[in-house]
This record gives C-alpha cells, sequence and structure tokens, in this order.
C-alpha cells in the first residue's frame, strides 16, 4: 500500500511489506497516489490484494499516531463512522478520495477539494474542521489498527467473526462444539447431526452398498438409528442412564436440545456417541463384535482423558465425578 508525500513523484512504500506497491522493480519511480490508487503498473497480485481494502477497512478502526497508514475518508480513525459516511456531501467534492490522515491534517488540505463547493458541503467542512481541531500527530509512532467489534488487535479470529456474523448459529451446534471433545469427535457430531454420515442408508442411496440395513438389526440405518434406536446403541446408554427407554429423545436433535443442557452433558453425550460409531465401524470393517463391557469402558476413558483438556477445573471434577460412579466397587 502507498502513501502520498506531496505531488512530487516518489516511490510509495507500502505499510503491509509489499515493496513498491507490489511493483517488483524498487528503483522505478512511480507517480505519487494515495493509499487505495489505482495504477496502471498495478500487478494483478497487487490488484486482487487492493480488492479487499474495503472489507478490511470495514472490520477495522484505527488509533491515530502518525496518519500516514489511515484512509482520511474510509477509515475509522474519529467518531463512530468513517468521515466519508458522515459527511457525504464534503466526500463528494473531493478530489483525492484516498488521502491519508497525514496530508490531510495540513493546510492544503482545502486544496484537496473542487474549486466550488456546494452549501452543504461547506456546513460539513466547517463542522469537520471544528471536529479535527483538536487531533495532533505524533510523528515517532505508527498508527494501530484494532477489530472493531471485540477492540482487540486484528486477528484472523476477528475477520473470521466479522465475516460470518450475519450468518444464524444452530444451538443445537453450539452445544457440541462448546464440549471437552476432541476436533474430529465434533466434527463426527456434527457431520451426525447434519445427517451427512455415511450410514448404510445413505450408502445405498449413493449407490456405493448394496443394502440399507443395519448389520446389527437389519432395520434401515439412518443416524437416528445407528445413534439412538438401534438395540446395540439403546444397550450402550441404557448402561449410563438407566431411564433411557423411558425419557429417551426421539431424534438426534431432540438428544442435543433436551438433554445436552451444560458443558457436562454434552461431553458425556459425545464420548457415548463417537463409542457407538466405532463399534458399527469395527462390526461393518473388521467383522468384530465388541461387548457392551468394551465399549462403556472406553466411553469412560475417553471422557477421562478429554476431562483432562478442560480449560477450568470445575467442569473436569464434574467430569472426573461422573466417570467415579461407573468404578467397580
Ligand atoms: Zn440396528
Amino acid at each position: 500500500m502507498g502513501t502520498t508525500h506531496g505531488h512530487k513523484s516518489v516511490p510509495i512504500p507500502c505499510p503491509y511489506g509489499y515493496g513498491t506497491r507490489g511493483y517488483p522493480y524498487p528503483w522505478v519511480k512511480l507517480p505519487s497516489l494515495d493509499l487505495g490508487d489505482s495504477h496502471h503498473l498495478d500487478t494483478p497480485v497487487w490488484k486482487d490484494i487492493a480488492t479487499g481494502l474495503s472489507t478490511f477497512r470495514a472490520i477495522t478502526k484505527v488509533s491515530i499516531a502518525n496518519g500516514t497508514s489511515t484512509s482520511f475518508w474510509a477509515d475509522l480513525w474519529t467518531g463512530d463512522s468513517p468521515l466519508q459516511d458522515r459527511f457525504p456531501n464534503l466526500f463528494s467534492h473531493s478530489t483525492r478520495p484516498n488521502i491519508n490522515v497525514a496530508a490531510a491534517l495540513t493546510p492544503d488540505f482545502r486544496n484537496t477539494l473542487g474549486p466550488r463547493l456546494s452549501l452543504a458541503a461547506e456546513t460539513d467542512l466547517r463542522t469537520l474542521a471544528n471536529e479535527l481541531s483538536s487531533v495532533t500527530l505524533r510523528q515517532d509512532t505508527l498508527d494501530t489498527r484494532w477489530g472493531r467489534l471485540a477492540n482487540k488487535k486484528l486477528s484472523n479470529k476477528c475477520v473470521y467473526t466479522n465475516s460470518f456474523r450475519h450468518l444464524r448459529i444452530e444451538e443445537a451446534a453450539e452445544k457440541f462444539w462448546r464440549s471437552a471433545a476432541p476436533l474430529k469427535c465434533k466434527v463426527f457430531c456434527w457431520l451426525a447431526w447434519k445427517k451427512r454420515l455415511p450410514t448404510n442408508e445413505r450408502r445405498f442411496r449413493h449407490q456405493l452398498c448394496n443394502t440399507a440395513a443395519c448389520l446389527s438389526c437389519s432395520h434401515n440405518e439412518d443416524v437416528d438409528h445407528l445413534l439412538l434406536m438401534c438395540p446395540k446403541a439403546k444397550e450402550v446408554s441404557r448402561f449410563f442412564f438407566p431411564d433411557f427407554d423411558i425419557r429417551g429423545p426421539a431424534n438426534l436433535n431432540d438428544l442435543w436440545m433436551t438433554k445436552c443442557r451444560s458443558f457436562e452433558e454434552a461431553t458425556v453425550t459425545t464420548a457415548i456417541a463417537w463409542n457407538i460409531w466405532k463399534r458399527r465401524n469395527a462390526r461393518t470393517f473388521n467383522d468384530t463384535a465388541e461387548d457392551l463391557l468394551l465399549v462403556s469402558r472406553r466411553c469412560i476413558e475417553d471422557i477421562r482423558l478429554w476431562a483432562h483438556r478442560c480449560n477450568s477445573s470445575p467442569p473436569s471434577l464434574s467430569l472426573n465425578n461422573w466417570c467415579n460412579g461407573f468404578d467397580p466397587p
């Protein structure tokens, strides 16, 4: 990105480390341009980077220091929105819409506007001059850019949060994403909830196998059957929750919405579902019939292991206490 230094032809430094506006030959003198202006020597890579500039500005704000890497009109650096939005009449007269703050806060600023201003623009100019009269630049310090929402330094997380905040978050998904299980188990829960697990029913539908039947009971093996309704799944659930047959969930969505009200419950449910899935795979791919004792012991070992990964001790303690209830006397 470049900054302007008057109207002379000077190499334009890039504050984001991309050389002279992306042009590979630093000895070539490029004409004076403002941050965000285009030029016929711009490389395709630089043009691609520049397309993200408006998004970058929309999710960031700047603590001003020397003002050289901050767009006067487009960046949020004073007030609660960029100056181009607050003073549209004056901005429409600007001949340098990408001028930076350091270049704008000089007596020559009036020369960057058209020769004749409308009445509304004159009013804007007076209001703006009054607001900016208290701004002082510090030449020895660089501007600092922050994420707008979290008020933290810009990070990948900040960019992702801002980019996807318009999307609706599914309530059930929040529960299993916030368990103590490792990522692969959370992804497994996500696939199960979206009915994307490669069960026999799904594989048969995609003509990848000859039957949709469950290997344990010959019922159609869809996700609800596999993890909840199959006698092999029920015996595991019944081992941990003796009233499962009476109060058991009707389907997977019901399981997450009604049975997983806490972090601990979500962790236990994930461990049980994960081990039912592993038992089914052992039967399908290795022709191995694993008994209830082995599966229940694996559930408890998984939960104990995951409890060690908890960031705070109360959930870890609570999960370990739950596991202790199933230890042999
Ligand atoms: Zn079955």
